[in-house]
């Protein structure tokens, strides 16, 4: 298989058969995220992804999953993506759903028809980074969309029948700005219908606007304490029949997993339980975390 440049994918992806497609990101300008900063976007020719799939049908017995690398890969117009996933039909039959990031204009670049094309395609499961549903923070992390166009192109992506996960990021809006950041989130959510919520909780990289930001002052990082206080109000104001929480990123202090609405309890609970057991000065820190 040929990898160029760094390969990330969601944690949940990690039985997936990563599959290259794009190089990169072509966006490469959110306030804090540092991925494929010194990786130049490119594309991978047809001739090396059907390469990479014959290697791939000789190692593997079976592949229901595919996750296509890179940052954005459905930034890939419908007709680029379709030929792509036909490959992948040809060469493992038995694959259920070929999934990616998205980003927000990656759906607006692609018109109802073309999106329900790529369903059928079985291309479905998009891992979405929205971030926040909080207009402000939205813009300060240079997402390039707004909050109208990510919530018209979620729907968009649930009329064309593609399921997707909603990313996120706790602690987005800044300090002081955390219950206002779960109930925007929330209001998103609940118009939007994701069949998951994938959080993280945002971390000031070096080499970003926002570590510049945070060390000059300009930008104030939520404490922990705000952080549990703002999924406690996700949680309370969630309201998605199934929806999974995919909460175990290795970026987030309390990670678990859970579907909404059954186990809102337990997950509130879960939160209130280390509240009290990391004490005051813990819930006043801002921690370091893993970078991503
Ligand atoms: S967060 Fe996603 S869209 Fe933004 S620069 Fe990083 S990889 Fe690209």
């Amino acid at each position: 298989m040929k990898y160029t440049g760094p390969i990330y994918r969601p944690p949940y992806e990690a039985g997936s058969l990563l599959l290259q497609v794009t190089v990169g990101c072509a966006h490469n300008k959110c306030a804090f995220c540092t991925m494929y900063r010194g990786t130049q976007f490119s594309t991978e020719s047809i001739e090396q992804v059907e390469k990479d799939l014959q290697e791939a049908r000789k190692l593997h017995k079976s592949v229901k999953r595919v996750f296509l690398v890179n940052g954005d890969a459905f930034v890939l117009s419908a007709s680029r993506l379709k030929p792509i996933a036909e490959k992948i039909i040809k060469y493992f039959p038995e694959v259920e759903v070929i999934t990616m990031y998205a980003h927000i204009n990656n759906i607006k670049s692609k018109t109802n028809e073309e999106l329900k094309e790529l369903a059928k395609l079985r291309i479905n499961d998009l891992w979405v980074g929205v971030e926040t549903g909080h207009k402000e923070a939205l813009e300060y992390l240079n997402k390039g969309f707004n909050l109208e166009e990510a919530k018209e192109q979620l729907k968009r992506l649930g009329d064309a029948e593609i399921r997707f996960i909603y990313g996120m990021m706790y602690g987005a809006a800044g300090i002081g700005n955390g219950t206002e950041n779960a109930l925007a989130n929330a209001e998103l959510i609940n118009a939007t219908k994701p069949m998951g919520l994938a959080p993280t909780t945002l971390n000031p990289n070096p080499g970003t606007k926002l570590w510049d930001d945070v060390n000059s002052g300009k930008f104030k990082l939520a404490t922990e304490g705000e952080i549990f206080e703002e999924m406690i109000t996700l949680f309370e104001n969630v309201d998605v029949e199934g929806l999974k929480y995919l909460g175990r990123h290795a970026i987030n202090t309390i990670p678990f997993d859970a579907i909404l609405p059954r186990d809102k309890k337990k997950a509130i609970e879960i939160i209130n339980k280390t509240v009290e057991r990391v004490g005051e000065d813990y819930l006043k820190s801002i921690p370091k975390r893993h970078t991503i």
